[in-house]
């Protein structure tokens, strides 16, 4: 029987990749996303190459639409074994500027629904003897450009959910890991210049298949003695010192 992934996040960038990692090692693929024509456009994909996938929409936002997914992909597959809480926005806002809509946006998108979906997610994990949880956070749980308050309160809050859950589901041989990714390029790579690319310690700036190759490996059940952890994946640049001349 194949395994089941959920992969939040899934119509574009980092998620869309992530879906199509997990497809191509013939996982069942959750592709849960708001962005319906583009989520149905890859589900559509993945059945023509011959994978299973099916788009279900899903804002993480709203704890209805998480119930909804989770009893769904239940349904449809006969429960869940994987679980990647990748959906995330970001926005530049000044802390003065910032008003509360704003900012419980930002944490509702990314931080509350990897507890939610976990939680969820894990009742059915639990029946199948386990499963694994990537959380995607960001180097920017731990560093700083100006302007960047509540995405980077929300990984850095994804840091510590990671470990919470990863202690309170041990019992279930449940595995929680975290992944924060630096520059990770989820446009046209050709357009990026040699100093995007030169200024990274591994020569080149990130691609989407870099993280998802490491949810893979996460994931895997030989790999189970990784738990709680955060696996930076930025090219080096956060293990870079950097003096002004
Ligand atoms: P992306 O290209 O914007 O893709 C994110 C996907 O999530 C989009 O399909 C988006 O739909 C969807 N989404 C947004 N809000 C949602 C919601 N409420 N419910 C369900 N789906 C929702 O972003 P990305 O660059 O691939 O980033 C993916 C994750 O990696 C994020 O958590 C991000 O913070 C993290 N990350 C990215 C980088 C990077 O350099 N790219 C670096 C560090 C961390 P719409 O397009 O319709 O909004």
């Amino acid at each position: 029987m194949n395994k089941t992934a959920i992969v939040t996040g899934a119509s574009n960038g980092i998620g869309r990749a992530i879906a199509k990692a997990f497809a191509a090692a013939y996982y069942n693929v959750v592709l849960a996303d708001i962005d319906q024509e583009n989520g149905l456009e890859l589900q559509d994909q993945l059945l023509e190459q011959g994978y299973t996938a099916e788009f279900i929409q899903c804002d993480v936002s709203e704890p209805d639409s998480i119930n909804s997914l989770i009893a769904e992909s239940v349904k449809t597959y006969g429960g869940i074994d994987i679980l990647i809480n990748n959906a995330g926005i970001s926005e530049f806002i000044s802390p003065d500027e910032m008003d509360v809509e704003t900012w419980d946006k930002i944490i509702n998108t990314n931080l509350r629904p990897a507890f939610l979906l976990t939680r969820s997610a894990a009742a059915s994990m639990k029946k199948r003897g386990g499963g694994s949880v990537v959380n995607i956070a960001s180097t920017r749980a731990q560093m700083s450009e100006k302007n960047f308050e509540a995405y980077a309160a929300s990984k850095g809050g994804l840091l510590a959910l990671t470990h919470a859950m990863a202690l309170s589901y041990s019992e279930h041989n449940i595995n929680v890991n975290c992944i924060s990714p630096g520059w990770i390029h989820t446009g046209d790579y050709e357009k990026l210049r040699d100093i995007d690319h030169q200024q990274h310690p591994s020569n080149r700036v990130g691609k989407p298949e870099d993280v998802a190759r490491a949810c893979l490996f996460l994931t895997d059940g030989e790999n189970d003695f990784i738990n709680g952890e955060n696996l930076v994946i930025d090219g080096g640049m956060t293990r870079k010192m950097i003096y002004e001349h």
